[in-house]
């Protein structure tokens, strides 16, 4: 466990913690009883297994803590930092939190790191610790007592033991899921025509959408196409508006990780991990805040003199440096204890990654665009009669960059020039096409959607929706970018829904959400929180413990099938009504791929696998034969795909080489 000195009045020494130290525990040991309602904190090395480096942590610090007079907390300033820099206080360094001062600070830049040292505050944030305390009590609350009731109901029925789980935010999450994947299943397409005209003006064609999107029945399409085709075309009128586009807000993290999945695929877990190492090296600003704010403290002319030192953004920065005054935009989203996250104008020590580097880039752009001008844009349509049918030609065009220049690759241009057209002028259909088209169901709820939603619904707190998003993963309670509620998943909340209702009510929810918050502004008391907590749950584990019979028999069903659906490979190319699984043979444990007609005695397909590794269905078919393939993956290796296909063309051609 390492530790740094620093000689400054006095001397100092850091040591750092490795996120939580301390946890909740049940007051009674072990975990296959429920109800749970007493609980104390304790190490973190006594209530998870494997946590073993924690205690050297521990030791290292109550060690160093016996020898200081004084004590300052300097973790992230928020409700998870503020909760950690607290126990470490108040258990490890015996009782020291009633007397130790505070750091804050927004980024890990020498500059502000030393003012912030020179500047402490006189006594920790307790409203923000009791806050995050009781947050960690109440999820613990939930999550204990609803995870073992389905654990262990579904391991007395069936004697083998999956962890199942569910949480105070996790049910509600799953809950959206559930519904949107239900308005999926019962859509029903209806069928309608869409009509475009391409024109041919000064040589060139252009494409125009009839004035009607959606056109109910193919007797009336077809009208259109005759009244319209091969005739001449009359320009009636052109409409031409001019708007601005403002720049973007400064990032907020939900911001952040929706733009980064649009952009470059990211989860927003996957985000928040690269922008907490950007943080860590003092490239940006503080990344869990929910501000789209930044005051002028942060000095933006100094951080665009640094980043005007890149070669990228020189021009850029020097322009913005250049105006007379510099003022951010700034969104409405406010964070008491961050700014918006912002370029530090420090520069990387190290070579980035990719994904750093494109995070680092995207913040370092939003940073510079905030301060720039609105763009200004002009769209014109066209309206075109053809025999009393209308069709409108648009075009766009920026008139001004303003901030697009600064933020450029990460627009998309949106620009469609028109050719000089005059209204009354005489223009020919070139050709009439018109597309069958069929109404689509709502989308499925990617992890950026879904985070979006839950932000939005006021569920689960920023530094955790991404976990949890990523919990329904893990559980296999939903599967694939787009997300696609399991068997598994379905059968969860749908045991929930029916035997407690309350875990999973979205209103119920927020609501308590409210009232973590409002601890925080003392308009709420951690006791009230907690015992109404407590009360909620009572009736819930009660009626759970009631029925653990029918509920057991229902969620093991529900993992039996779903531990069948992970072995699916897909549909057995030799008798087509079969599906291809991954079987164990009873004689050798070897594994191979095998149809499941072979059980009804209809097909004896079956292809050898390699042994070495794990191999799972890859859910994508062989390019060269269209089979199925698996993955197969090896400790050390790259997972790669095999199409198990002994005649595989793509095969052939590889031997002859
Ligand atoms: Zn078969
Ligand atoms: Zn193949």
């Amino acid at each position: 466990m390492p530790y740094y000195l620093a000689e400054r009045d006095k001397k100092i020494v850091v040591v750092s913690a490795l996120g939580h130290l301390y946890t909740i525990a049940g007051e009674r040991k072990g975990r296959n009883y429920y109800p749970v309602f007493n609980f104390r904190w304790v190490p973190r090395y006594i209530a998870e297994r494997g946590a073993t480096q924690i205690r050297t942590c521990i030791e290292t610090i109550s060690k160093l803590a016996s020898e200081a007079d004084l004590f300052i907390d300097a973790c992230d300033y928020d409700i998870e930092g503020s909760v950690i820099g607290y126990c470490v206080l108040k258990y490890a360094c015996g009782n020291k939190e009633t007397i130790s001062k505070r750091m804050k600070y927004s980024t890990l830049t020498k500059e502000e790191l030393e003012k912030s040292y020179a500047e402490l505050l006189p006594h920790l944030d307790f409203e923000l610790i009791k806050a995050g305390g009781t947050r960690h009590e109440v999820d613990w609350l939930y999550g204990v007592n609803l995870s073992r009731a389905l654990t262990i109901a579904a391991r007395k029925w069936s004697g083998k033991y999956t962890t199942l789980s569910t949480g105070r935010v996790q049910g509600p999450a799953l809950k959206f899921l559930v519904a949107r994947e239900k308005d999926i299943r019962s859509f029903v397409p209806t069928p309608y025509w869409e009509i475009k005209a391409e024109f041919k003006i000064n040589g060139s064609v252009f494409e125009a959408e009839y004035e009607k999107n959606k056109i109910e029945t193919k007797s009336e399409s077809d009208a259109i196409l005759n009244m319209c085709e091969e005739e001449k075309g009359q320009v009636e009128k052109i409409v031409v508006r001019r708007f601005q586009q403002k720049p973007p807000v400064p990032f907020d993290l939900g911001t952040l990780q929706s733009e980064a999945y649009g952009l470059f695929g990211y989860t927003p877990k996957r985000t928040s991990n690269i922008a907490q190492r950007l943080y860590l090296e003092a490239l940006i600003s503080y990344p869990r805040t929910s501000s789209q704010k930044l005051p002028p403290e942060i000095n933006y002319e100094a951080i665009l003199k640094k980043l005007s030192k890149v070669h990228k953004y020189k021009k850029l920065a020097k322009e913005l440096l250049a105006k007379t005054k510099l003022k951010p935009r700034e969104g409405t989203k406010k964070d008491s204890a961050h700014p918006a996250i912002y370029s530090t104008g420090e520069l990387p020590e190290r070579e980035l990654h990719d994904s750093e580097k494109r995070v680092f880039d995207l913040i370092a752009r939003r940073f510079m665009a905030v301060f720039s001008e609105e763009a200004i844009k002009q769209s014109m349509k066209v309206h075109i009669k053809v025999n009393d049918h209308l069709f409108y030609l648009r075009g766009r065009q920026t008139l001004k960059e303003g901030w697009l220049h600064f933020y450029e690759p990460y627009v998309r241009s949106e620009e469609v020039f028109l050719p000089p057209i005059k209204e009354g002028q005489t223009i020919k259909v070139k050709k009439l096409i018109s597309e069958d088209k069929f109404t689509k169901p709502p989308p499925r709820y990617n992890p950026s959607s879904l985070l979006k939603k839950m932000e939005e619904t006021g569920i689960g707190t920023k530094a955790t929706r991404a976990n949890i998003i990523q919990t329904l993963y893990d559980r296999k309670y939903v599967r694939e970018e787009r997300m696609v509620v399991t068997n598994l998943g379905f059968e969860v909340l749908e045991v929930l829904e029916k035997h407690c209702p309350p875990v999973v009510s979205i209103e119920l929810t927020s609501e308590l959400e409210e009232r973590m918050d409002k601890i925080q502004a003392k308009r709420e008391k951690r006791e009230n929180v907690l015992m109404d907590t407590v009360e909620i749950l009572k009736p819930v584990v009660q009626e759970l413990k009631e029925k653990e019979k029918i509920i057991g028999e229902q969620l093991s069903n529900a993992i039996k099938r779903a531990k069948l659906e992970e072995r699916i490979v897909g549909t057995c190319p030799v008798c087509a009504t079969g599906k291809l699984i991954i079987l164990y043979s009873r004689k050798t444990g070897k594994r191979f791929i095998g149809c499941t007609n072979y059980f009804k005695g209809k097909c004896e397909t079956s292809f050898p696998l390699p042994q070495k590794g794990s191999v799972r269905p890859h859910g994508r078919n062989c390019r060269g034969c269209g089979w199925p393939t698996v993955q197969v993956r090896i400790k050390g290796k790259h997972p790669w795909t095999l199409c198990f296909n002994p005649d595989c063309p793509s095969k052939k051609e590889r031997r002859k080489k």
